[in-house]
């Protein structure tokens, strides 16, 4: 049997026992009872060709490989896998990873093996004998790592079959699944509840990258996480460029961004998501970008299951390939080089948005998230809300998030400032990478409105939406106006310099800035914030987007052009290498990572992330230690793939 098999459901024989929590220990790593800091930057270095942690990371690796529990909140891409597999290593016995996601366990699985890991995936795509296995491998203390879907986990006994066997710790990933405020409810999850009771010592470390504040402690008392740590990084993802274009002529501006990005030819293959509305235009988008001579797939939920499952498949194991799909795509995807993910049509709220563009650039090199908005949209997302069938409450919690995605698509701030403050999180300076900040919007001063509107919300007694304000505004007597007698109020027909429309993104933007707030109950009632003081006094003047509808022409297409000129740096900067000589490494590790992914059946990033590639490339080692000191290359690949690498170096110099 190739010893080197890379199938993570192959029955090959367990290797000869090693003592356990020994795995991947290089020769000149510290002993195993060196102290727990020391060890584990010693691993990170010579298994994973980390030179530090990030963020969290330590501080969490601390808490488990000592025994305690955790609760990891971090974005994607913030490394939240280590959290678990360095305490993997670190601690005797085989950690058991719980994860929903099992289209994604034989990747995860494969990657760790490429790094020397010993690791396997148990769930339902696993033949009976392969379970059995898998299972005596647990048992016999020879792996370090399995990855067990929920369902696995709690039926059949699993757990019963665990009791006695080395446990190092139990990961529970995309922990928000255990909660009902969480986006993505899983019951399975909820029987996890007793892991601490059933297996005492044991650590539990539960990891997610979307929990506010409610499903955060629902997750704590679920998993019963109350003796442990909750370690909350940031939620910024620097690398990632936010646009949003006013809709001109959507497909033409499409294209004009793939060309500034790949160029027109599909020449510099990058790997990108388009999300569409309907699966109507996801078909018709990924056809004329095939015409257009783009590398394109669709993606939805109405296609044939194989169909879907191949592109899918596709699209994680090439290069260069942009999916056109409706959001039934990308759960779990961590495709660590997605360079673009653009919105063809926008998302339904702010959560999903971040959701969706986060996908793009995990590997941290720059990426862009890219969206185009109308209001024809914002009227298509209105009527399908009012008439949806679902309960009014809803409704009411519904169109608050519609308004908070138009009041950052609406936003003259910094759109990165926007979203953390949306996610409680907060960013002192704006941030210089986003359109915004980039190229300022064209705006009004919105003082005079912003004044009336705010006293408009006083006036009539901070217990009403915004369409009854507007229509107070506008002077409408309706019977509602009538009834609560605010045709008599002073602000009563003040506001017919601008039409509903007009006023309902004032609204939207004094929502952003956070001079009005919606009340808690969801009513959708407005009251006033601390933060109006000064513009209700005179202190301060109030700059408001302009609306390419309110004001036809004119600024729609100067924000067009403004991605390319603000320094054009967004782009394929993934591959900025130095220089032509760097540029021709690169393309040479490329294309020599693709045949052994293709050999292999995994994909290229499992055998290295661009980023290494790209340190290589520019750094052109010319002897193995060299070579080891870039960043992705542990002791593993350097085995495995060290000579291939610098007789390539060598022969693209030659
Ligand atoms: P998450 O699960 O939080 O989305 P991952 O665990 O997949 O993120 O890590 C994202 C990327 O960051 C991976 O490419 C990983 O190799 C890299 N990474 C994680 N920790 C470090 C570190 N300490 N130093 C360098 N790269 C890291
Ligand atoms: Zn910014």
């Amino acid at each position: 049997m190739d010893p080197l098999s890379l199938d993570p459901l192959s029955d090959e024989p367990a290797p000869p026992a090693r003592p356990p929590g020994a795995a991947g220990v290089a020769p000149g790593d510290p002993p195993t009872d060196a102290p727990v800091p020391e060890r584990a930057l010693a691993l990170l270095r010579s298994v994973f060709g980390h030179d530090g942690f990030r963020g969290h990371q330590q501080a969490v690796i601390e808490q488990v490989a000592g025994g305690g529990d955790a609760l990891v909140l971090m974005p994607t891409g913030g490394g939240k896998s280590l959290c678990y597999q360095l305490p993997a290593l670190l601690r005797p016995g085989v950690a058991v990873v719980v994860s929903p996601l099992i289209a994604l366990m034989a990747d995860q699985v494969a990657a760790l093996r490429q790094l020397g890991i010993e690791a396997a995936a148990l769930n339902s795509s696993l033949s009976f004998a392969d379970q059995v296995a898998v299972e005596k491998r647990i048992r016999a203390g020879t792996l370090d790592l399995v990855y067990v879907a929920p369902e696995r986990l709690v039926a059949g006994g699993l757990l019963d079959r665990l009791d006695g066997a080395p446990i190092a710790l139990f990961a529970i990933d995309e922990a928000h699944c255990v909660s009902q405020w969480g986006h993505d409810f899983r019951p399975d999850y909820r029987q996890l509840a007793d892991l601490g009771t059933r297996f005492p010592g044991v650590p539990r470390i539960a990891l997610t990258a979307t929990a506010d504040e409610p499903t955060r402690r629902d997750i704590v008392e679920r998993l019963d996480l109350g003796r442990g740590q909750v370690f909350v990084s940031g939620f910024d993802r620097p690398n990632i460029r936010y646009r949003v274009l006013p809709r001109g002529e959507g497909r033409a501006q499409l294209l004009r961004f793939l060309g500034e990005r790949i160029g027109p030819d599909g020449a510099a293959a990058e790997s990108g998501i388009v999300y569409c509305g309907t699966r109507a235009r996801v078909e018709e988008t990924a056809d004329w970008l095939v015409s257009k001579g783009y590398a394109a797939l669709p993606y939805h939920a109405g296609l044939d299951p194989e169909v879907r499952a191949d592109n899918q498949r596709r699209f994680l194991a090439e290069d260069g390939l942009i999916m056109v799909a409706t959001i039934a795509f990308g759960m779990g995807i961590d495709k660590p080089d997605v360079r673009f993910v653009a919105h063809l049509d926008p998302p339904k709220s702010l959560e999903a948005y971040y959701q969706e563009t986060g996908r793009a650039g995990r590997d941290g090199l720059p990426a862009e998230a890219w969206m185009l908005y109308g209001l024809a949209d914002v009227a298509r997302l209105s009527q399908l809300l009012e008439t949806s069938a679902l309960p009014e409450a809803q409704k009411t919690v519904e169109r608050r998030r519609l308004d908070q995605l138009l009041g950052y698509c609406e936003t003259t701030r910094c759109r990165r400032q926007v979203l953390l403050a949306h996610f409680g999180d907060s960013l002192d300076r704006p941030c210089g990478n986003c359109d915004t900040c980039l190229t300022p919007p064209e705006t009004w001063d919105g003082t005079d409105a912003a004044r009336m509107l705010l006293s408009c919300v006083y006036r009539t007694g901070q217990r009403f939406g915004a369409g009854h304000v507007i229509d107070v505004l506008l002077g409408n007597e309706t019977e509602k106006v009538r009834r609560a007698g605010h045709d008599r109020v002073s602000t009563f027909g003040i506001g017919t310099a601008l039409d509903k429309n007009g006023w309902r993104t004032v609204i939207r933007q004094m929502l952003a800035f956070g001079y009005l707030v919606p009340d808690s109950e969801g009513h959708g009632t407005l009251r006033l914030t601390e933060a109006c003081r000064p513009l209700l006094r005179g202190e301060t003047r109030l700059a408001l987007r302009r609306d390419p509808s309110v004001k036809a022409g004119g600024s729609a297409g100067r924000s067009r052009g403004a991605g390319r000129s603000g320094g054009g740096s967004g782009g394929a900067a993934a591959t900025e290498l130095s220089d032509p000589a760097a540029q021709a490494r690169f393309a040479a590790l490329k294309a020599w990572r693709k045949r052994i992914a293709a050999d292999q059946g995994v994909p290229p990033y499992v055998v290295f992330h661009d980023s290494t590639l790209a340190a290589i490339a520019e750094a052109a080692p010319a002897s193995r230690q060299a070579l080891a000191a870039m960043p992705g290359l542990g002791a593993t690949k350097l085995e495995r793939y060290g000579a291939d690498v610098l007789a390539l170096l060598e022969d693209v110099a030659a």
